[in-house]
């Protein structure tokens, strides 16, 4: 459905709007015969062109009609300075010569060890224990399972349930999607997941007219605190997304609410899980989003840009004395006995330790701050479509909620997919924007330039008006 698509002539990519250049068919036709790509239903490939990306490079996605796409989503968040990257690229190169894996228990390497120094030096203070798996999902239930361990490990058994915020995303297996709270990847599996629960979202966009941010994620703890001060005998943790939900609509609060919140698990003996796995490294601004209240999680959940967007890789950092809580005789039976067959691969970690460096060498906060201003100033501008009821940021993360009545907030129903009409308007232009829902958003590789900036928006609001024109 295009409602408002008049036939007027593009400029750019003109022979992609009805489909796919003849260079792309064959191997997109080769890949539906036997592929099932994630979070796709695959019969939208009937009218919508599946795109086969030859090379990348910098904030570049070139297909096989040599037709270019601004990566403007950071290939699902995970690029940090580009495709291709020289540095990265070296030492990746440079590891495969060397090792390309071994296990992990017993055995370890040089890729690792500096990987582990290198993050407890940046990382809050205190998270001094890396435990390494292959993905974000991998990491959580790491985290959920370490937290209830711990627990039994010092004896207070009862503490075995799991506080999540509504709107929240942690990842996609059976543990991670219990703790999560997006409905649509979430309810058909609910007979399969454990009881966890649910405390409102501190998300600002449903604050009070008038109401600033701040105030309405500290109205919003009291609902929090009245459920610690409740169940805290039986609760293990609170797990939050710091400052965004990203996968939720790229949802925004004030650091207030982490700063509450760390005070009250303090208080109450609950450990706090932070998920930096969408907003670790840099993104909201601060190398991690935790900074921004001054506080220290007892698990940090790190995945995504963790290596650039190199390769799978995850950790989670913990503390001293959740250490210690493990540590102890064999007979025991306290040790953590979990175990992923890639656990901290070396060209992941080789191309992490590069990442990481790239952070060291370079002002990359610096820049950022300066390109988030451009991009916010660029982005702010869409604010006066008809159809926008908020432009958000926060860092290197700007969203764009199109609303059916922007002054009342009222949602398009998402039967409509309008975020899709983006979608596709976008693979027209030469900009993959990846719309959730009806939010548009831009959290692009940290090399892009202000005239890449430009386009991007440009083509974000053409994307918008042809969306929402009807
Ligand atoms: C992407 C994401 C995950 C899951 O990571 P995968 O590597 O996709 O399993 C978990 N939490 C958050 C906040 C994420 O954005």
């Amino acid at each position: 459905m295009m409602p408002c698509d008049n036939g007027a002539p593009l400029q750019e990519n003109a022979h992609a709007v009805n489909g796919i250049a003849p260079e792309n068919l064959a191997l997109a036709q080769r890949d539906l015969a036997h592929v099932w790509h994630p979070c796709t239903q695959m019969k939208d490939h009937e009218s919508l062109p599946l795109v086969p990306i030859r090379r990348g490079y910098g904030v570049w996605l070139e297909d096989f009609a040599g037709r270019r796409y601004l990566d403007a989503i950071s290939s699902w968040w995970v690029n940090l300075f580009g495709h291709a990257n020289p540095r990265i690229n070296a030492a990746v190169q440079a590891q495969l010569e060397r090792l390309e894996h071994v296990i992990f228990a017993g055995f370890t390497h040089e890729p690792a060890i500096e990987l582990a120094e290198s993050l407890v030096r940046v990382a809050p203070p205190g998270l001094t224990r890396c435990f390494f798996a292959d993905n974000g999902s991998a990491a959580v239930e790491v985290a959920v399972k370490m937290s209830f361990h711990y627990w039994r490990n010092v004896g207070r058994t009862a503490k075995r349930r799991f506080v999540t915020l509504s709107n929240s995303y942690h990842g996609e297996t059976l543990g991670a999607l219990a703790v999560g709270n997006v409905e649509l990847y979430k309810a058909i599996y609910r007979p399969l997941l454990m009881d966890v629960i649910t405390v409102p979202s501190p998300d600002c966009y449903e604050r009070e007219p008038g109401e600033s941010w701040a105030e309405h994620s500290r109205r919003k703890f009291e609902q929090m605190e009245q459920t610690l001060a409740r169940h805290a005998d039986e609760i293990a943790a609170v797990i939050v997304e710091p400052l965004v939900q990203c996968a939720g609509n790229m949802r925004m609060y004030d650091p207030v609410y982490l700063k509450l919140l760390r005070e009250a698990c303090d208080r109450y003996e609950v450990h706090l899980i932070a998920d930096e796995i969408a907003v670790g490294f840099g993104r909201t601004g601060t190398l991690f989003a935790c900074e921004q209240a001054a506080i220290r999680p007892d698990f940090l959940c790190l995945s995504k840009g963790l290596t650039g967007g190199y390769l799978p890789l995850s950790v989670v950092m913990t503390t001293e004395p959740v250490y210690a809580a493990f540590y102890d005789e064999y007979t025991k039976l306290n040790a953590f006995l979990h175990s992923h067959s890639y656990t901290g691969n070396p060209l992941a970690c080789a191309a992490a330790c590069a990442t990481l460096q790239i952070f060291r060498d370079e002002d990359v906060l610096g820049r950022n701050a300066r390109l988030a201003r451009y991009m916010g100033e660029r982005a702010r501008e869409l604010e006066a479509l008809p159809h926008v009821a908020e432009v958000r940021q926060r860092g290197m993360i700007v969203a764009i909620e199109m609303a059916r009545d922007a002054r009342r907030r009222e949602p398009y129903p998402w039967q409509e997919r309008r975020g899709l009409h983006v979608y596709r308007c976008g693979l027209e232009r030469g900009v993959l924007l990846r719309p959730i829902g009806n939010v548009v958003y831009f959290m692009p590789p940290y090399v892009i330039s202000e005239e890449e900036i430009d386009l991007m928006v440009g083509v974000a609001r053409e994307g918008i008006e042809r969306a929402t024109c009807d």
